[in-house]
């Protein structure tokens, strides 16, 4: 403002004072969404101005503040498809999941500008998760092959160790279970607590004993359930991703959105906890075994290679059909462009749906004014 010396001043506006333009926001902020504009100032002194949002072509008849939060949320949604490793699982899985419990746990750890080092080891943990970046053997020979050229998983010693084998290998089964069993125990004793605090959640005995029924069911087997998974739900559990039918379920029981929300989302960390404990620490105890009889030390994967030494290795083995790219389990492999288009059809319905719920709203209101 200096550099263009633009001449400004403040004036304090008393609510309620008749100021046109201050009734015209005040009026906004409350959501009256009966008026056919968003915003009129009928100002004397200037002509009358009306604004009218316009949207893909149709005027919004909604709370702008509203409208817009949703549209960054719609984005947020498409961008978070975009996410390379969700390509494959974006078409088959969103109906199945609870995507706001994975939001609470990752706004759960990250502060606004610094967080603690547990705060923050907890996010890179969740967050590696989700991106498929878990250093398993096969991410290592990715990164160096020289060092670890074909190893195969140090449990089974028979298959390439990814992420999807962590759930699959027949060697970690048991253990699969031990973490369940884990997981349900120490959040019965969690769910104690939280209820002992009367504050957050108020239930009657009926519904407490729901809720540790849904607590001491969720891995029993359900209709439809994929028999080669160790326990249910764990492949989305494990890139931090809520089934939606459980969280149904559990809203139907403690009724608030709220508590639901809070509920799910510690029943996923203690769940990720309790996977890092039992299975990953296991895991990594093993390999770091092996690595010691290789002579491969943490300070050799410090180091950089040259270019020239860089053996490439791929870890993703794909088959290509007629009409795209699959990977072994036979999901479609989006490429960027198609992703693009599938994601901002989603955004574009998503919206329209929102605008049209908002005219509906409007002809109503009108309708009853007649
Ligand atoms: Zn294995």
């Amino acid at each position: 403002m200096e550099k263009t010396k633009f001449e400004y001043g403040l004036i304090k506006v008393k609510g309620h004072s008749g100021v046109k333009g201050n009734e015209e926001a005040d009026r906004v902020a409350k959501n009256d969404t009966g008026k056919s504009t968003c915003i009129t100032i009928n100002d004397s002194q200037q002509k009358d101005l009306k604004y009218d949002l316009y949207w893909d072509g149709k005027r919004v008849d909604r709370h702008i503040r509203k409208f817009i939060d949703n549209l960054c949320g719609s984005a947020l949604e498409a961008s978070w498809s975009f996410n390379r490793t969700h390509r494959t699982i974006f078409q088959d899985t969103t109906h199945m999941i609870e995507e706001k419990v994975t939001w609470a746990i990752f706004k759960k750890n990250t502060g606004f500008n610094c967080t603690t080092t547990t705060v923050n080891n907890n996010f890179i943990k969740h967050l590696k998760l989700t991106n498929n970046l878990l250093p398993t053997l096969e991410i290592m020979k990715e990164r160096r092959y020289d060092l670890y050229g074909d190893v195969k998983c140090r449990l089974c010693l028979v298959e390439n160790e990814d992420d999807d084998h962590i759930i699959y290998c027949q060697q970690l089964r048991d253990k699969w279970l031990i973490m369940a069993n884990n997981t349900i125990n120490k959040c019965e004793q969690m769910f104690k607590d939280f209820l002992s605090k009367k504050e957050y959640i108020q239930l009657n005995q009926e519904d407490i004993q729901q809720l540790h029924l849904w607590n001491r069911n969720f891995f029993v087997h359900t209709t439809g359930f994929n028999q080669e998974l160790p326990i249910p739900f764990v492949h989305l559990m494990l890139r931090n991703l809520f089934p939606k039918g459980r969280y149904r379920e559990l809203r139907s029981i403690v009724k608030s959105e709220k508590a639901t929300l809070t509920i799910a989302s510690l029943f996923l960390e203690m769940f990720i906890t309790e996977f890092y404990k039992v299975i990953w620490q296991s895991r990594c105890d093993i390999v770091a075994d092996w690595e010691r009889t290789k002579g491969i030390k943490k300070q050799d994967l410090r180091k950089k290679i040259s270019a020239q030494q860089r053996i490439v290795y791929e870890r993703i083995p794909t088959q290509q059909v007629e009409d795209g790219t699959y990977n072994l389990k036979g999901r479609k492999i989006f490429k960027c462009g198609e992703q693009w288009s599938v994601a901002l059809e989603k955004t574009r319905q998503y919206i329209n749906q929102f605008i049209k719920n908002g005219n509906r709203r409007v002809v109503k209101a009108f309708t009853k004014a007649i």
